[in-house]
């Protein structure tokens, strides 16, 4: 069968080694793709919004299966583009239709589906600039810290956490304003909850789910968790307080309720769901919902995946999820992050990557590459994931830090420290 990939990312990277590993794949696409991917399966010009683009190479190349990298494509209504077109209709998508990405599009909408269904998750009220005062007024009773999110995709920096009143009032006339263009048009002011993070991820058909292994991920900068926000500098999976009693909390409270939700609320929804959840004092509360798998956690989730991850895809298709079987290797996996000098903020490209064959026992996963002159060069922030499994933690952790630091790139940084806070 040929399948096409959407997507450029180390999630993608991690998404093509697994497909191709499977019998069932004959021939693997990846659109845009990065230098890494074009090892899986062949690499394709397009970019992953380029929807009439799309459907002729899904049709040229006879596509029989979409896989859906990014959330973007899905929160355009790449979905419902293929419902909606004769030719199309019938070849499989992996990914919610635009109603079902709203769960990660908008966070009212998200916040109003959780209240809905009765899943845990901080207070919150939402506001408009009509209702500006209101929002004033609900601030000055509120306890300290306060959350303030835009409502809309805000490329990760929608979230503002505030430590006093004058910040919360002060940023709450901003984003209304327009900090973030149409995404803050609605601000949703949320309690603060105080934990641990961890990301579940759930594949589902919209009847049956499969839970695939957890993960943590490293979202700040520095080690020891300091400076500013990133997509992910790190993860690990499995995290040792995702214990199985707080594991099946999250399933009775969380899980069954959203695909149960998603039913009642007649959400066609087959794809992956992201949880973002807070584990405060052993009880599970969402953060928010992804529509799609999480970056750099999938470079750690496909690894532990020991069943062939194309029939689970299909069961998805197929809507017989409930008969595939998901295998997961006990073992654990832990992933760096290279990126280049600078990033979050600016950075430079088209550095010359060096040392990949110098790589022990690790997988690295391309992330931001590019090849030019059959050179690989830099092409973004995050650069390339070295993920490594191991019996324990450390010898994970030990392996994948050892292999980052055999790969060398002008500016190259990454963090020593991922996992050692779960060590
Ligand atoms: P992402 O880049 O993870 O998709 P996002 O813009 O969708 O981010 P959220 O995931 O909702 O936003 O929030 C980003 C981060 O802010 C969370 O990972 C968490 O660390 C922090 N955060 C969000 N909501 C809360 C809350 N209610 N209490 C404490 N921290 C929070």
């Amino acid at each position: 069968m040929n399948i096409l990939l959407l997507g450029s990312g180390g999630r993608e990277s991690a998404f093509a080694w697994k497909i191709a590993q499977s019998p069932l794949c004959t021939g693997l696409f990846i659109a845009p793709g990065n230098a890494g991917t074009g090892t899986y399966g062949i690499n394709v010009n397009l970019q992953v919004t380029d929807f009439h683009g799309i459907k002729k190479f899904v049709l040229d190349n006879s596509i029989s299966l979409v896989v859906v990298g990014p959330e973007e494509p899905l929160v355009k209504g790449i979905y419902d583009y293929f419902k909606a077109d004769e030719h199309l209709r019938n070849i499989p998508i992996i990914g919610p239709g635009q109603e079902g990405a709203q769960l990660e599009g908008s966070k009212n909408f998200s916040k109003a589906f959780m209240r809905r269904h009765y899943i845990p998750t901080a207070a919150s009220s939402s506001f408009t600039k009509q209702s500006i005062n209101d929002g004033l007024a609900y601030l000055e009773t509120h306890k300290l810290p306060v959350v303030l999110k835009a409502d809309g995709l805000a490329a990760g920096k929608g979230v503002v956490i505030c430590q006093t009143q004058e910040e919360a009032q002060a940023e709450l006339i901003a984003m209304l304003d327009g900090k973030f263009g149409e995404a803050s048009n609605t601000v949703v002011i949320e309690e603060f909850l105080s934990g641990i993070e961890l990301s579940v991820f759930v594949l589902t058909d919209g009847h049956s789910y499969k839970i695939l292994p957890e993960a943590k991920d490293y979202k700040r900068v520095g080690e020891g968790d300091t400076g500013l926000n990133t997509g992910g500098m790190g993860s690990i999976s499995p995290v040792p307080f995702a214990s199985r009693e707080f594991m099946q909390k999250v399933e009775d409270t969380i899980i069954k309720p959203t695909i149960g939700g998603l039913k009642i609320d007649k959400i066609h929804y087959k794809g992956f769901i992201f949880i973002g959840l807070m584990n405060v004092d052993g009880e599970p509360f969402v953060i928010e919902y992804n529509v799609r798998m999480g970056d750099p956690e999938t470079e750690s989730v496909m690894p532990r995946i020991e069943s062939d991850f194309v029939e689970l895809l299909l069961g998805v298709a197929n809507e017989n999820l409930a008969q595939k079987e998901l295998v997961i290797s006990p073992k654990t996996a832990a992933t760096v992050m290279l990126v280049s000098s600078g990033y979050p903020g600016n950075y430079l490209k088209g550095k010359v990557i060096s040392g990949l064959d110098n790589i022990r026992g690790s997988h690295v996963f391309h992330a931001g590459t590019t090849l030019e002159d059959s050179q690989v060069k830099t092409s973004g922030g995050r650069v390339l994931a070295v993920t490594a499994l191991g019996d324990t933690m450390f010898d994970a952790v030990q392996q994948a830090v050892a292999d980052a630091g055999r790969v060398y790139y002008d500016g190259r940084y990454f963090r020593a420290d991922i996992g050692f806070d779960l060590l």
